[in-house]
């Protein structure tokens, strides 16, 4: 079973933090449309005629795209793979985008889940990080979703702004489960080179909170997601029992997919393929039949190295038998070696054949995982 991604690099404004490839112009709207159905066609031996698991529409932002332009590509997705089995079908939306009237045009596409990039239930918060929507539009989009039946919802937040206090995120946290949504994403804000929360950040307008403060808030969330029913399953990823996205956890187990649009990775079992990030070069090269991705095959050594950050990101850890298997004696036994100081502290442990972080370290676990490397 393998996975399609499907970048949208269109936004209608850029957010402070983000480093993303998307642009606000929308004139190559159509081009990309056909260019992305263009490369459905060529690739689609990819995935060596697995069935397809899942479709994930990430960006940019995909609900930027009206319900015919989502339909063209599905279209060109059913005519060459086999989306029989396919379980899991993911639009990523900003909630102002989510209009009854939206909601009400893609009803007929096979979306069965909607990733809504919310970020925050703080209005100050949503106006520095320059998002388009407020609290109210958030709440709203998330209600509207569920009244039409889409209930399989994921919300993306991020903690450890500028001057957050602990009240504050609980706030957010608390609202956020509220509104009883089955997935959702909390990851830290990063300040990424090149955006305008960096060139904030180096001109000291903007002052970053504290180690110690984030690990409190990284606490703080693990403690209450618990109290609420979520199930930890990966470092930012949190979901009711059963609800754990089907496509990212692709990503971490090691399966095919194939990703589709400027910018998009690609991952076919034995090389590694990135798709230039720009839309005309991208669109120009597609209807020119010139080359638009880059690859790599990558060696053993560093398909264990990707293995050991992917599987130790999740709750299901490192798979002993696995890593002997795909990797061989000596990984294996560098591996163990490593992870012996670890599993005596209490920041691995391990349960028959698995070998996880624990909780108390996740925050800290970037330093564990680069010791258990090769
Ligand atoms: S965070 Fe999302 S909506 Fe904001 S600029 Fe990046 S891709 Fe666009």
């Amino acid at each position: 079973m393998a996975g399609i991604y499907i970048h949208v690099p269109f936004c209608a404004k850029r957010c402070a933090y983000c480093d993303f490839y998307s642009q606000t112009s929308h004139a190559y709207k159509n081009t990309y449309i056909e260019s992305v159905a263009r490369e459905l066609e060529e690739r689609a031996s990819y995935i060596q005629g697995e069935p397809v698991e899942t479709i994930y529409f990430g960006g940019g932002t995909p609900s930027q795209l009206k319900a015919d332009a989502l339909g063209r590509i599905f279209n060109a997705i059913e005519q060459h793979f086999d989306v029989s089995k396919c379980a899991e079908v993911t639009l990523e939306a900003n909630p102002d985008d989510l209009t009854e009237a939206y909601l009400d045009d893609i009803r007929s596409l096979p979306f069965n889940r909607i990733s809504l990039g919310v970020q925050s239930f703080n209005d100050d918060d949503l106006q520095k990080l320059n998002r388009r929507h407020d609290r109210d539009k958030a709440i709203e989009a998330v209600r509207r979703c569920q009244e039409t039946g889409l209930t399989n919802l994921s919300i993306d937040l991020i903690y450890g702004l500028p001057e957050q206090t602990l009240e504050a995120w609980e706030a957010n946290l608390e609202a956020a489960f509220g509104l009883n949504v089955p997935h959702f994403a909390a990851y830290h804000l990063s300040y990424e080179e090149g955006t305008p929360l960096n060139r904030a950040m180096k001109s000291g307008a903007v002052r970053p909170v504290g180690e110690e403060t984030s690990v409190e808030l990284y606490h703080r969330l693990i403690e209450k997601a618990a109290s609420a029913g979520y199930v930890h399953y990966e470092i930012s990823s949190f979901c009711f029992p059963g609800y754990f996205s089907k496509h990212n956890t692709s990503y971490w187990t090691g399966k095919k997919y194939l990703g589709v649009g400027p910018s998009a990775h690609s991952y076919d079992g034995c090389s590694r393929q990135w798709n230039v990030a720009s839309l005309s070069q991208y669109c120009d090269a597609l209807s020119h039949n010139r080359p638009y991705f880059e690859q790599e095959f990558p060696t053993i050594r560093m398909r264990y190295n990707e293995y050991i950050i992917t599987g130790l990101r999740t709750m299901w850890g490192i798979r002993l038998s696995l890593l002997k298997e795909m990797f061989g004696e000596d990984y294996t036994r560098h591996f163990e070696q490593q992870a012996g100081p670890y599993l005596r502290s209490g920041k691995l442990r391990q349960t028959d054949d698995s070998v996880c972080i624990s909780e108390k370290a996740l925050f800290t676990s970037d330093g564990i995982i680069c010791d258990l490397m090769s």
